[in-house]
């Protein structure tokens, strides 16, 4: 049998890709093709940049309700398939199916359903100028905007840039990971049949430095929203500067789970090991850095290997615990990484190594990973791993866990495990990251604002606050004594 093939998804309709190339897509629980999607480069990127630009002269003018009416509908449309979306995303990511599921959900669908309401809602500002003047400001969208995203969950980081930017009236051209593509290309899909004009959303898909480079370089896009490492964004940020265009940057992060003796040591134990091996640790904010309390590290780390070592590994659609890793490639960088922690002298206590047992040999399986006697200026507790890879380190003052967490290049979120308020204050204030998880892990939903400081990257997706980012204000001043009526 033949996979499906798939062009690009530009000006409402499939698009064969300009190079004549198309490139598969791989199962990463099988290691298997399950489609051949279109190779895109420069100029398929400029055909979907002009369809966008021309959308968006009536885009920008639709009703903001109207804009509001169509999310809404998108929203229902995903919750009615949300089964098929989350086998297509679960094949394409390796990400367990009951995740996916959760995705489509609470995640994708609530994005729409909640920039739905928002649409209607971008109101500017009357400001008290000197003179018989009225001065008021206008909250207009950006334009086209370019996003590029990573493959760790297409729906989850792809609806957090398009709803938002829909919402306030921007088209968008959107390049996805090589990795993972096809629920965005479904989504483009869904989106046209619920009457979405031709244009406004279009997908290009293909190779970062071919696809991804001419998107973030093309002259036409007036803003950029970019997800992935902090490499290809600091290369993405010098495009948009190139340009003089906003970009917003959500890269890497090494986040530490801090645990006090005075926590719920049975909660903090269950999210110690969903933080790291949730998606087998290929989420941005994974908690891939475990701060114990001296006090508790023995009888922590006991009851977290014997939880760890009862974790099902397996094929994403049988719905295990932990699936496997995006591509072979990746695999062997997380290897990699185990070998370092290894040779650093740090002690493996759990995993550590590749399964290959029956029909995990042909996946990219690793076992969840854990290291004790981890020092903080280690490769492992410095590095972005992005892999269920976990790194102990103990500590025994409030300031020395500051100084810990606080002491990698990046910046993104933490997690503190206590029952004293005090504690509880004293360190959200001085971690040194943009989320602050108390006594439980990941956000809490997407109407909170979410971003990383230092090189975890800058500016906020999520919440309200998104919504600066795909507008700009707009200052008009009357001067009233000039007017006749
Ligand atoms: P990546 O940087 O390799 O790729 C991200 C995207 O950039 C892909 O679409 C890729 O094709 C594209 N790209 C690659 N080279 C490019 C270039 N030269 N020009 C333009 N685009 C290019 O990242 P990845 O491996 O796909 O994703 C993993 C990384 O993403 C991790 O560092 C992870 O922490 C980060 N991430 C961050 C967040 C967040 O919200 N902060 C969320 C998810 C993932």
């Amino acid at each position: 049998m033949t996979n499906k093939r798939y062009g690009h998804f530009i000006d409402g309709q499939w698009a064969e890709p300009a190079g004549g190339e198309y490139f598969p897509s791989i199962d990463p629980s099988t290691g298997q093709p399950i489609a051949d999607v279109a190779r895109g480069n420069a100029e398929d990127v400029d055909r979907a940049v002009r369809a966008a630009r021309r959308a968006l002269r009536s885009w920008r003018r639709v009703e903001p309700s109207e804009r509001g009416r169509f999310l809404q509908r998108v929203a229902g449309r995903l919750l009615a398939e949300m089964e098929d979306l989350a086998r297509l995303e679960s094949r394409d990511t390796g990400f367990p199916l009951k995740d996916c599921l959760s995705t489509v959900k609470n995640v994708a669908a609530r994005r729409f359903e909640y920039y739905s309401g928002l649409a209607d809602k971008l109101m500017g500002e009357t400001i008290p100028v000197p003179g018989n003047h009225l001065d008021y400001t206008i909250r207009e969208p950006l334009g086209v905007v370019g996003q590029i995203i990573p493959w760790n969950s297409p729906l989850w980081e792809g609806s957090r840039c398009i709803a938002p930017a829909l919402a306030a009236g921007n088209t968008i051209v959107l390049k996805p990971a090589e990795e993972a593509m096809l629920t965005m290309l479904r989504l483009a899909e869904i989106m046209v049949e619920e009457g979405l004009p031709p244009g406004v959303f279009n997908v290009v898909t293909g190779y970062g430095p071919e696809a991804g480079a001419a998107l973030a370089d093309h002259s036409g896009i007036n803003g950029l929203s970019f997800t992935g490492s902090v490499e290809v964004g600091a290369q993405v940020m010098k495009r948009a500067a190139d340009h003089v265009i906003p970009a917003i940057l959500e890269l890497g992060g090494k986040s530490a789970n801090i645990v006090f003796p005075d926590a719920d040591l049975e909660a903090a134990v269950t999210w110690a090991m969903i933080a790291i091996f949730a998606g087998s640790g290929q989420i941005c904010v994974a908690g891939s850095r475990l701060l114990l309390h001296r006090q508790i590290h023995d009888v922590f780390l006991e009851k977290l290997v014997e939880r760890t070592e009862r974790l099902r590994v397996g094929p994403a659609l049988d719905d295990p615990d932990m699936g496997p890793l995006i591509s072979e490639a990746h695999l062997k960088r997380v290897l990699n990484y185990i070998q370092i922690g290894r040779d650093e002298g740090a002690t493996v206590v759990t995993g550590g190594r590749r399964l290959t047992d029956g029909r995990l040999a042909a996946g990219y399986f690793v076992a969840p990973t854990i290291f004790d006697k981890v020092t903080h200026h280690m490769r492992i507790a410095q590095e972005e791993i992005f892999g269920p890879v976990l790194s102990i380190i103990t500590f025994e003052e409030e300031d020395e866990a500051i100084e810990i967490a606080n002491a990698t290049p990046y910046g993104l979120a933490a997690a503190v495990w206590t029952n004293r308020l005090r504690t509880a204050h004293y360190m959200a204030r001085r971690l040194e990251v943009g989320s602050v998880y108390i006594n439980r892990y990941f956000p809490s939903g997407i109407e909170a604002p979410a971003g990383g400081v230092k090189r975890s990257g800058f500016g906020r997706v999520d919440g309200i606050e998104v919504l600066r980012h795909y507008t700009q204000l707009k200052n008009v001043v009357i001067n009233l004594d000039e007017m006749t009526t």
